[in-house]
C-alpha cells in the first residue's frame, strides 16, 4: 500500500520543529531514520497529516563523551554507534546492541531516539538504555526536559513525550572503573526483531561484589522492562555462578512475555533465563578486563 496523503515539512532547527509540532499537534509525526514510521504509514496503521523530517537539521548526529555523560544525539544512527571506535572501546553493551539491530540498510538510516520514541517492547535500544539508566533530554517550546529512562515508557508505543516536544539528545552514564556490560539477542532468522534480547551492566567494587546492576528487557512485556527483582538479588553480592543463577531466575520470574508466532511464553521465560546468565557472565568478565 501507499501511505494517505501528507504534508512534508523540513525544517532547519529544532526550535522550527518544535514550532512545527506545536502548531499541527497530534497532527504531526517527526521524521528520523523512517524505518519504523514510514513502514506504519505505507500500512496505514498511522497516518500524520504532517510530517516533520528533521534530518535537515545541524547539530543532531553527535556522539561524544562530555561532563560525565556520552551524548548520542537525535540524528546519530544505529550504524554510527555500531561503527564508533569510542562505543566499541568504552561502551560494550551498547556495541553489541548496536550491530544486532535489523540489516544494515536499516541500521544506516535507523536512530537510537527514534527508536526509543517509537517505544516498541521490541526495539533493542530501550532493553539496552535501562540497563545503563540512560537520561532522555526532550525539547519543548519552553525548556530541555531531562526524563530518567525508568519514566519514559507507558506503554506499547506510548512515552511520556509531549506531542510538542522533539527527543534531542540521549545521555548514557560514563562507564565507571570495574564496570562492563553486555546485550545478547535471540531471532528467529538475521534482522528479525529477537525472540528475547537482553542487556546487563555490573559495577564491581573492590572486593569484586556488585556495586551497580542494570538490567533490561526486550520484547518480553508490553513495554522495553527493567529487571528490578534480578537486579536486587545480585546486588552487594560477588557474581559467582550461584549469584548469577539467582538473578537470571529472577528475571525470568519477573518478565511478562506473550505467546506468539515467536514462540510460547514460558519458552520465552526460560530464553531470559539462559540469556541473562551468559550476558551477566559476559559483563562481569569485561569488568574484570576481558573482552
Ligand atoms: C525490516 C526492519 C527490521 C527491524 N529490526 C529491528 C530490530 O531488530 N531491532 C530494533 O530495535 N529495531 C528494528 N527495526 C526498527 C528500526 O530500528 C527503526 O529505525 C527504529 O525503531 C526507529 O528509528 P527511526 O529513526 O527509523 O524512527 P522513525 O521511523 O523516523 O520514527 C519512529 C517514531 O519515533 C518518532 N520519532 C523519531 N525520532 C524522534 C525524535 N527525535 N523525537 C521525537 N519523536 C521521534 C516518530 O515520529 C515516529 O513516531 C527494524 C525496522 C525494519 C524496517
Amino acid at each position: 500500500m501507499i501511505p494517505d496523503r501528507f504534508e512534508y515539512v523540513a525544517p532547519s532547527s529544532v526550535a522550527e520543529a518544535v514550532g512545527l509540532l506545536q502548531r499541527y499537534g497530534a497532527e504531526a509525526k517527526v521524521l528520523a531514520g523512517g524505518h519504523s514510521l514510514i513502514p506504519l504509514m505505507k500500512l496505514r496503521l498511522a497516518s500524520p497529516r504532517y510530517l516533520v523530517d528533521i534530518n535537515r537539521i545541524r547539530g543532531l548526529a553527535q556522539l561524544q563523551e562530555d561532563d560525565g555523560t556520552l551524548g548520542v544525539g537525535a540524528l546519530t544512527r544505529h550504524a554510527d554507534l555500531e561503527t564508533s571506535e569510542l562505543i566499541r572501546s568504552r561502551y560494550p553493551l551498547l556495541a553489541d546492541a548496536a550491530r544486532v539491530i535489523a540489516d544494515p540498510l536499516v541500521r544506516n538510516m535507523g536512530t537510537l531516539a527514534g527508536s526509543l520514541a517509537h517505544a516498541d517492547p521490541a526495539g533493542d535500544w530501550g532493553a539496552a538504555m535501562l540497563a545503563v539508566r540512560a537520561q532522555v533530554v526532550a525539547t519543548g517550546p519552553r525548556r530541555d526536559r531531562t526524563i530518567p529512562i525508568d519514566e519514559f515508557f507507558v506503554d506499547t508505543f506510548t512515552t511520556t513525550l509531549g506531542p510538542d516536544e522533539i527527543v534531542s539528545e540521549i545521555r548514557v552514564p560514563k562507564p565507571s572503573p570495574r564496570s562492563g556490560g553486555a546485550y545478547l539477542k535471540v531471532e528467529r532468522k538475521v534482522g528479525d526483531f529477537a525472540i528475547a534480547a537482553v542487556g546487563t551492566y555490573v559495577v564491581l567494587d573492590e572486593k569484586g561484589a556488585c556495586r551497580q546492576v542494570g538490567i533490561g528487557l526486550c520484547n518480553v512485556g508490553a513495554t522495553s522492562l527493567r529487571a528490578k527483582r534480578a537486579e536486587e538479588t545480585l546486588r552487594g553480592r560477588v557474581p559467582d555462578e550461584k549469584a548469577i543463577a539467582d538473578a537470571a531466575r529472577a528475571a525470568s520470574e519477573e518478565c511478562d512475555p506473550a505467546s506468539d508466532l515467536r514462540g510460547p511464553a514460558e519458552y520465552k521465560r526460560d530464553l531470559v533465563r539462559v540469556l541473562i546468565g551468559r550476558a551477566l557472565r559476559r559483563a562481569v568478565q569485561r569488568a574484570k578486563g576481558g573482552a
